[in-house]
């Protein structure tokens, strides 16, 4: 029998594909080539989570930072930054808010701000779940009596992306950082019981396609929940400051890969990605991304989580980002999930726990 094409592969289901059919494929400048993929990822994400979308509320509640992340406009290096932290009351009203205008999860992100003690964020995720939302943590590495806590606090999920499976890279990259060490803590979320998120930035100076397929790969392994996959794109108040962005056309493929290589991973159309390319995000629901995170962060902190330049400067409030996502999504003709879309492991186990 003679060996499949790739396009022929790209068309079974599932697709099957080799490391090095993925990097052929994010080497790709061949259009119909291209639009195969990105048909197959749109095909393979209805049928493995739908035509939904789920909006997370994402509530940026510090932009104090310990790291020093080459690429990230709140590193502690920075000096010209406003720096800001959120007060736990009123942290938990604007979770309660979105919770009142219709999100199911609410993402709490953070630099890596040491100043929440762990007691002080556990208060904060029993007052959250207590609105009935599911609760992602965004906080960055912490010890694991840390995690523990807020696993039995409530909180649901864990958002850590490994950034790149490239070691040297992660290294130069993250002064102080290790690889290893990040991978350390996602084997401890994920042994606590939390959905686990990563993903990486695509576009990274020094980035080899090799290393891309590698994250989709380690994606997979790590058998995540969610894929965080968004452009690099530069600051200029960073070391990277000159650097060229993520191209879209690249991370539109990343995400369409992962899909074939996850079918019921959660995958976010993420805020970079728009940042980078207007339509940005409409390309990436087409190419199997099935979730929104909406800024919901308060005037007048929002625009001061500066993590690349031109974020935050929307001003809607929580109820008009519901609002103005729903129509908007509808637009693109896709419907609003109502459920919080717990993860593929969480539904396997809840399956398993009914059987
Ligand atoms: N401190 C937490 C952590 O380290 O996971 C969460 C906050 S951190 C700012 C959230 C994400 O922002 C990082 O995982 C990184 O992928 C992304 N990020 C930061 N600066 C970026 C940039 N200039 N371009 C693209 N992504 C960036």
């Amino acid at each position: 029998m003679s060996e499949r094409t790739l396009l022929e592969r790209l068309e079974a289901d599932p697709p099957t594909l080799s490391r090095s059919d993925i990097i052929q494929l994010l080497a790709s400048t061949d259009a119909q080539e291209i639009e195969s993929l990105f048909c197959a990822a749109d095909r393979v994400r209805r049928r493995g989570v739908g035509d939904q979308v789920h909006l997370r509320a994402i509530i940026e509640f510090s932009n104090h930072c310990v790291r020093r992340c080459a690429y990230c406009g709140i590193n502690r290096g920075r000096r010209d930054l406003v720096r800001y932290r959120m007060a736990p009351e009123e942290i938990v009203a604007t979770a309660r808010r979105a919770a009142r205008a219709g999100f199911r999860t609410v993402v709490l992100q953070s630099g890596d701000d040491f100043h929440y003690s762990r007691e002080t964020v556990a208060d904060i995720i029993r007052a959250v779940k207590s609105a009935g939302v599911a609760v992602t943590l965004s906080l960055g590495e912490r010890p694991f009596q840390d995690y523990r806590l807020w696993r039995q606090a409530g909180a649901d999920r864990y958002l850590l992306k490994f950034e790149t499976a490239d070691a040297a890279l992660y290294a130069r990259l993250h002064p102080g950082q290790t690889l290893a060490q990040r991978l350390r803590c996602l084997e401890e979320l994920a042994s606590l019981g939390y959905q686990t998120g990563s993903g990486n930035i695509v576009g990274l100076p020094g980035q080899a396609l090799q290393s891309l397929a590698d994250d989709l790969l380690l994606m997979r392994s790590l058998g995540v929940e969610m894929a965080a996959i968004g452009p690099f794109v530069p600051h200029p108040s960073t070391p990277l400051s000159g650097e060229v962005p993520g191209e879209t056309g690249l991370v539109l493929r990343v995400l369409a890969l992962a899909r074939l290589l996850m079918p019921r991973v959660h995958l976010p159309a993420t805020t970079a990605l728009g940042t980078v390319a207007g339509d940005g995000r409409a390309r990436a629901l087409r190419a199997g991304a099935n979730v929104l995170m909406l800024d919901v962060t308060p005037a007048p902190y929002r625009e001061h989580y500066e993590i690349y330049p031109g974020k935050g400067r929307d001003g809607a409030g929580v109820e008009q980002a519901w609002q103005q996502a729903g129509r908007w999504l509808a637009g693109q003709g896709r419907p609003v999930a109502q459920d919080a879309g717990d993860g593929h492991l969480a539904a396997t186990r809840a399956g398993m726990a009914r059987a």
